[in-house]
């Protein structure tokens, strides 16, 4: 069995090209404002990229996790890690599909699936990113509804959002059992509040945002999941899923980065020659090509096990910390071989250089996927 079939290879090319032509080609705009117009999301909506493996009775694509993944490799393909597709495709929609109630599945996945609502995720807090059972939000029952109060930040998606899975302490003495998460409804929400749309690094055209909710009133039945106090498990359970995610990313990453330094290396010369032609040029794109190859043979390993229900989160922090550390380190050494022009970031391979370090810190840092790794030594 193989996730790589001809149906996942017809929906990587109908990915690549909307990315293409709605985000990588419109990327002045999108950095500038620092989000991405709602249209793009519909128009994703309308060629069935978003929620992919959400069932079609929920207005989901009735595909598999495949689907997704494919959606995002292409996207790591493309040269955009922007639009935050993966937050609310892969992530958000799962949660509402795997612990929502019935309810809960028909108010938000129809208008995720047409990109008429958007999705994000509120787990850290300026206090607690890697230890997310120290995170001080806390929701407060009083009768049929829970009181919110505290902060996020680093939230994808977080001032264009319509809708959000937070994390939120409900018994703030019970540690990671005190953790649960509710569904808030952002359209009209008395105490919620955008903080700033934070100055990153790269991934410009993200809206990564603060968020401040301050005695937000939410009701108690837009708990996910049947008690409070499973947040914590809920959350484990569905991050080796989110690690494929960041995984797929990457591949498309690091494959695009090595297509893109053969052409620009073949074509620019120097002395006489196409800097291809120097043994040290063709070494490292060898060894390139050689890393990219292994690492999307670990992931189609991974991404079939994940299908067959077997993947364990050992396998998935070792796919989410290879790929993303080779992601980077591939993508520095493509940008060498561009010279000056690898720093400018009219040229791919510079912006690709700025968006990648992140890889390394969300989904859970790279250390803490080595501490999941070592634990099952
Ligand atoms: C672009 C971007 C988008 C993001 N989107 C979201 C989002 O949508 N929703 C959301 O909830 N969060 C999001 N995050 C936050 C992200 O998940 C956190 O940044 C990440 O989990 C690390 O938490 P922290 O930044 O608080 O770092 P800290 O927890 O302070 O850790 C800092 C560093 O310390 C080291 N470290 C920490 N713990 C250990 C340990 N046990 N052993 C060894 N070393 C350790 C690691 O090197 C780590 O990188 C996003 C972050 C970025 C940069």
């Amino acid at each position: 069995m193989t996730w790589r079939d001809d149906e996942t290879k017809a929906v990587f090319d109908l990915a690549l090209e909307f990315f293409e032509r709605e985000v990588v080609a419109r990327n002045e705009q999108w950095d500038a404002q620092r989000h991405i117009d709602r249209e793009v999301w519909h128009t994703a909506g309308k060629l069935g990229l978003l929620l992919c493996s959400i069932p079609d009775q929920y207005g989901g694509g009735g595909g598999t996790f495949a689907h997704d993944l494919a959606v995002l490799e292409a996207q790591g393909y493309s040269g955009d890690l922007s639009l935050g597709i993966s937050v609310h495709s892969g992530i958000v929609a799962h949660y509402i599909l795997e612990y929502g109630t019935e309810e809960q599945r028909a108010t938000w996945l129809p208008p995720m699936a047409t990109g008429k609502v958007l999705g994000a995720i509120g787990m850290s807090e300026p206090g607690a990113g890697s230890d997310l059972k120290a995170i001080r939000t806390t929701a407060v029952r009083d009768g049929d509804h829970y009181v919110v109060n505290g902060s996020k930040i680093f939230i994808t998606n977080g001032s264009s959002a319509e809708v959000i899975v937070l994390a939120v302490k409900t018994d703030p003495q019970a540690g990671a059992r005190g953790v649960s998460l509710v569904i808030v409804d952002l359209r009209d929400c008395p105490g919620f509040s955008v903080g700033r749309v934070l100055d990153k690094v790269g991934q410009h055209g993200a809206d990564t945002s603060e968020l401040s909710f301050t005695d937000v009133r939410v009701p108690v039945a837009n708990l996910l999941g049947p008690q409070e106090g499973q947040g914590f498990a809920q959350m484990m359970a569905q991050l080796p899923q989110e690690r494929l995610i960041i995984a797929a990313q990457a591949c498309g990453a690091l494959k695009r980065a090595v297509a893109e330094t053969v052409r620009y290396t073949k074509q620019r010369q120097a002395f006489g020659n196409s800097l291809f032609d120097f043994q040290n040029t063709q070494f490292e794109l060898a060894e390139c090509h050689t890393i990219a190859t292994t690492c999307s043979v670990f992931l189609d390993h991974c991404i079939d096990s994940h299908l067959r229900g077997e993947l364990d989160p050992a396998e998935a922090a070792m796919v989410k910390y290879w790929l993303t550390d080779k992601q980077c380190e591939v993508i520095d050494r493509c940008v060498q071989l561009h010279g000056g022009y690898g720093y400018m970031r009219e040229y791919l391979i510079a912006r690709m250089y700025e968006d990648a370090r992140p890889q390394r810190i969300y989904g859970g840092a790279n250390e803490i996927m080595k501490t999941i790794i070592a634990r099952s030594l």
